[in-house]
């Protein structure tokens, strides 16, 4: 029979590493909480309406990464591609937009992209939104939190601010103009994916990979020198906010990001550690969207960052902010399948709210020495032993797996002395 494998391009989190993964998410966790957000938890299913008026008509994710598909309704539904779409949704379905609001959430995301180091078909986002800041504060705060994971996981010498202006949708529009005007005379040297760029979407020509286009970019139109002074106003604000607290921010002229719903602030944080894959965490402002998804005009800032990537990136030069205690305290040899009930009611005593040990009963029959061998691969530090001797002395026998000493305790009354010699 043929073996069904995983869909290309997604992937299981085997036991071995799901530790790694929430421990990260756990510290995440906490930094989003002591910046007061609260968390929303959104469908992955979305009516496809929703992203085609988000992200955009021409952006690579509504033209080619989508898995679009017929309800049996005949409605047509996506997994969603990112999750600033879906948020801004429940938010004006919820009227949560009444007041300044700071949300995050965290799940799976849908693109088809060729899978790659770094890029699959489902990856996982954890981000964030703040609605209701028309200031760079909200800018300027959000990029402190992500500042502060960088710092709690230790790879803050590994990820770098990019920052850019993009503008008012005015300046962009007359900013493409001039770029279009000026690449069209340059036709010859672009290439397939550049050329068709220019007539869908001639702002992604700016982050091309290709370097003869790099290069005929240094002679091209600056989106700089069409912003409005209210633009480059809060770039000099955000910067100065950025730099009161020790941020480096690296200025990228030609960051554009790949979201039609941007506009000022956009922002990448990027690593040399990752590969082709560097971009771990990206994000903007986008004060039209609430309004374009039908909304009252309400102004936002928001970050999503790729849990894939920064997993890579802790894997590569800080592998110990994924380390962690996955080992039983305890594992619970039971001397004879009869004496189960006997095993069930230490286990769950020494798993109650005051002993809290993680404890691994042995739950199919087994010679002492085979349960032996598998409390060992367990990893636990103490053996606890259950044997018919012990049950009828009220006892059991522990043994310290790294020494080989073995203690009886008493099971009768309080665990007192077996819980601290455990805790030891
Ligand atoms: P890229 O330029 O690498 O395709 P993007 O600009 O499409 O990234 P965003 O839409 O801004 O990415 O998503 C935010 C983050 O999500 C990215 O910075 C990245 O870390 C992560 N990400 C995006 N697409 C993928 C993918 N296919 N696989 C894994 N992570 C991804
Ligand atoms: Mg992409």
């Amino acid at each position: 029979m043929k073996i069904i494998k995983a869909v290309r391009g997604m992937h299981d989190i085997t036991p071995e590493k799901s530790g790694y993964w929430s421990r990260i998410e756990k510290a995440l966790e906490k930094v989003l909480d002591s910046y007061a957000y609260r968390e929303i938890r959104m469908p992955i299913v979305e009516s496809t309406s929703l992203f085609h008026r988000s992200i955009g008509e021409v952006t690579d994710i509504v033209e080619k990464e989508m898995y679009t598909f017929s309800s049996r309704s005949d409605e047509s539904l996506s997994l969603r591609p990112e999750g600033t779409a879906g948020c801004v949704r429940a938010c004006i379905e919820h009227s949560l937009l009444n007041v300044p609001q700071k949300l995050w959430y965290k799940g799976p995301m849908f693109r088809y992209e060729r899978p790659q180091k770094g890029r699959q078909r489902q990856f996982h986002q954890l981000g964030a939104e703040v609605f209701g800041v028309a200031d760079v504060a909200a800018e300027a705060e959000m990029l402190m939190l992500n500042q502060r994971f960088w710092h709690v996981l230790g790879v803050e010498k590994h990820v770098r601010l990019q920052l850019n202006n993009i503008g008012t949708s005015e300046s962009r529009a007359n900013f493409k103009a001039a770029l279009v005007k000026f690449l069209s005379k340059h036709k010859d040297s672009l290439d397939a994916d550049s050329l068709r760029r220019l007539e869908s979407n001639p702002l992604r020509i700016l982050d091309s990979k290709n370097s003869d286009t790099q290069k005929l970019l240094d002679d091209a139109p600056k989106l700089k020198d069409f912003l409005a002074d209210t633009s480059l106003l809060r770039m000099e604000q955000l910067d100065g906010l950025l730099a009161a607290e020790g941020i480096t921010v690296e200025y990228n002229p030609r960051l554009v990001r790949g979201l039609d719903y941007y506009n000022d602030t956009v922002f990448e944080w990027v690593s040399d550690d990752l590969g082709a894959q560097g971009a771990v965490c990206g994000g903007g402002r986008y004060d039209g969207l609430v309004e374009q998804l039908g909304g009252k005009p309400t102004p936002a800032v928001g970050f999503a960052m790729g849990l894939e990537r920064l997993y890579l990136l802790l894997e590569a030069v800080e592998f110990s902010a994924l380390k962690g205690n996955d080992t039983p305290d305890g594992y619970l040899i039971v001397g004879d399948i009869s004496l189960q009930a006997n095993a069930f009611s230490l286990a769950e005593r020494l798993r109650s709210e005051t002993a809290r040990f993680v404890i691994q009963q042995n739950l199919v029959p087994g010679s002492l020495k085979s349960q032996f061998k598998k409390a060992d691969k367990s990893g636990a530090r103490y053996a606890l032993i259950l044997g018919e001797d012990e049950v009828a002395e009220k006892k059991v026998a522990v043994k310290n797996l790294q020494t080989g000493e073995q203690t009886l305790f008493s099971t009768e009354k309080s665990l007192d002395d077996l819980i601290s010699a455990l805790r030891e």
